[in-house]
């Protein structure tokens, strides 16, 4: 069966009872509202759900739209609001006063039943700048191996320390060893992106044992990140117009700005190179192939 949510909006159960049995799938799309491509997939499956229900093997999965409310602002997160994937460690249910929650923190508290009980969670994202389709795990064997079953680049090392795991929607499950990934589709509204989000939801969901199918073997590619570049002042500009992955030698500029010239020291890939950052933010993240 395929039926909405009985209590939480914007999210619907594929299950043989139309009940939520376990094992718990969680597939989010559009936490970042302006990042659609995740909601094009669940609205293929909302609209012609059979394929799915015929294919379903053990438990329930429950599609969400993350925040539907930025979704129709065309923004990634409502005006006024907050960057709902900076939500999910609920630190702020017990520090912030309720008059100043927004719509995110609202919406964040009202999938947390949902999120922190899952078995298993995918979170679809895509990017501002072009980049070939890539997982973000935790690195353990068993989401290295999940990861590279949906034949995108498996990247890990975004636990270290200022990279926020603990406060993204996967944190919770990665923190109790269960399997989540969240994976980049490529640039926000280009169509490989769509096609690369319907891809992955069936992937995962195969992978998992949720849904029967097959998957074509794969050797993923699998990179570690090892530093995160803080944009130092206002006046840094990346070398060039980088796109994820280019791999950038030991010596090679990676931009520069006024008196300071950043020199990469030892090879790298480039993950979410990000010209648009302000002074203070990550502009970009650099990365070694493992695998
Ligand atoms: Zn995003």
């Amino acid at each position: 069966m395929f039926r909405p949510h009985p209590n939480i909006s914007d999210a619907w159960i594929l299950s043989k009872s139309g009940e939520l049995e376990p094992p718990v799938t969680v597939v989010l799309a559009a936490l970042h509202g302006n990042e659609r491509c995740g909601v094009a997939a669940i609205e293929s499956v909302r609209r012609e759900p059979s394929p799915f229900v015929e294919r379903q093997l053990e438990g329930s999965v429950v599609f969400v739209h993350g925040n539907p409310r930025a979704t129709e602002q065309r923004r990634r997160y409502t005006q006024g609001g907050t960057d709902i994937n900076r939500l999910f460690s609920y630190g702020y249910v017990e520090s912030l006063a309720r008059e100043a929650w927004t719509y995110e923190h609202q919406r964040a508290l009202e999938l947390r039943p949902l999120i922190t009980g899952a078995d298993a969670l995918l979170d679809i994202h895509s990017a501002s700048q072009p980049t070939p389709p890539f997982v973000i795990c935790d690195g353990s064997q068993q989401a290295v191996r999940l990861g590279g079953a949906t034949g995108f680049k498996v990247t890990y090392g975004w636990d270290g320390p200022g990279m926020l795991m603990d406060q993204v929607s996967i944190g919770s499950l990665v923190s109790q060893g269960k399997p989540a990934l969240s994976v980049e589709c490529g640039q926000h509204e280009a169509p490989s992106t769509m096609a690369y989000a319907h891809t992955v939801l069936d992937s995962f969901l195969v992978a998992i044992g949720a849904l029967a199918g097959d998957l074509p073997p794969t050797e993923p590619e699998v990179y570690r990140l090892f530093a995160r570049v803080v944009k130092p002042t206002h006046d840094f500009v990346l070398a060039r117009d980088f796109a994820s992955f280019e791999r950038l030698d030991a010596g090679q500029s990676l931009g520069s700005g006024p008196g300071l010239n950043i020199v990469i020291e030892r090879e790298a890939y480039l993950l979410l190179p990000t010209p648009s950052a302000e002074r203070g933010e990550d502009i970009v993240y650099l990365a070694e192939r493992v695998s």
